[in-house]
């Protein structure tokens, strides 16, 4: 059975913050997770070329961790909510310092804000001449949205993700607010979390990106994602680096299972592999009726 019992607060290790990038069309949201995911490999250990796959940790030159969704706008964000999972402790919400507070930067802060998540602004885009921080701040002071420089307590940060300037103070900043949320997880009991993303590869059969959130996962554990499960044959970071076990907050992309989870699933680890099938089973059987009946109404 799983294991999902209550911790000793003995037992609780502090845990790198999972933050998720949202932010109006074009306002650079990917152009910054592109910038932190390579300045990491740059900064790390082996290099090679990352790959997308949903998810990926940094770690900052004083040994400070931070998981990124790597999905950027708030429909992944929502889709995830919708299926139960909490999975963001932190926003990043980017606003193009030469556009303004748009429609869709609204939705990214109400979201945040309906979610209990709390937001870091980025305000981008600084080495363009147009550039006009201030008046995004402005804006946001108008929505009551005061940032520190303005006499408030929100953080913000203006940034180039073209140039990279700015973005090592974001992430300090980033690990600055993560600190008040005193985020804390039990490694060392069997794993659960979120499943990011999953898709088949060819070669390598069904891939599935999950975040561990508490616990570590290890090589031949039997987990249960949807309505999916399998053994955990292979895991890899972004770098394609295999990887023998992971902990909370960790980004990891399995192989193993026996088909595609979705977006927000839960995953977690069974003992008894006879008992993670025929959950499986009921699922599917679950969904099947669930559909059948959609369709006649
Ligand atoms: P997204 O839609 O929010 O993911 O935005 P993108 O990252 O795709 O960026 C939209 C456009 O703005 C692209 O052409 C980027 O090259 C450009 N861009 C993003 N960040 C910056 C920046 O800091 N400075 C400049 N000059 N251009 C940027």
């Amino acid at each position: 059975t799983t294991v999902e019992e209550v911790d000793n607060p003995e037992d609780l290790e502090t845990r790198a913050p999972i933050v998720t990038v949202m932010g109006h069309v074009d306002h650079g949201k990917t152009s910054l997770l592109d910038y932190i995911r390579e300045e990491n490999v740059i900064a790390g250990e082996s290099g090679g070329i990352t790959q997308h796959i949903g998810a990926y940790g940094v770690t900052l030159k004083d040994g400070q961790k931070i998981a990124f969704l790597d999905t950027p706008g708030h429909e992944a964000f929502t889709a995830m909510r919708a299926r139960g999972a909490q999975v963001t402790d932190l926003a990043i919400i980017v606003v193009a310092a030469d556009d303004d507070v748009m429609p869709q930067t609204k939705e990214a802060i109400s979201h945040a804000q309906a979610a209990g998540v709390p937001i870091v602004f980025a305000i981008n885009k600084v080495d363009k001449p147009t550039a006009n921080p201030d008046k995004i701040k402005e804006s946001l002071a108008n929505m009551n949205l005061l940032v520190e420089d303005w006499g408030g307590k929100i953080q913000s940060q203006d940034i180039s993700a073209k140039t990279g300037q700015g973005v090592q103070e974001l992430l300090e900043k980033v690990l600055l607010e993560a600190e008040l949320l005193e985020l804390k997880a039990n490694p060392d009991k069997i794993a659960n979390g979120t499943v990011v993303e999953a898709y088949l590869d060819k070669g390598r059969g069904y891939v599935s990106t999950v975040l561990v959130q508490a616990g570590t996962l290890k090589i031949g554990d039997y987990v249960l994602a949807g309505t999916h499960s399998g053994k955990v044959k292979a895991m890899q970071d972004e770098r394609g680096k295999d990887i023998k076990e992971a902990g909370p907050s960790t980004p990891i992309s399995i192989l193993g299972l026996d088909g595609a989870p979705q977006a927000g699933d839960k995953f977690n680890v069974y003992e008894d592999e006879r008992e993670a099938k025929q959950i499986a089973t009921k699922r599917t059987q679950l969904q099947r009726e669930q559909s059948v009946r959609t369709q006649r109404h």
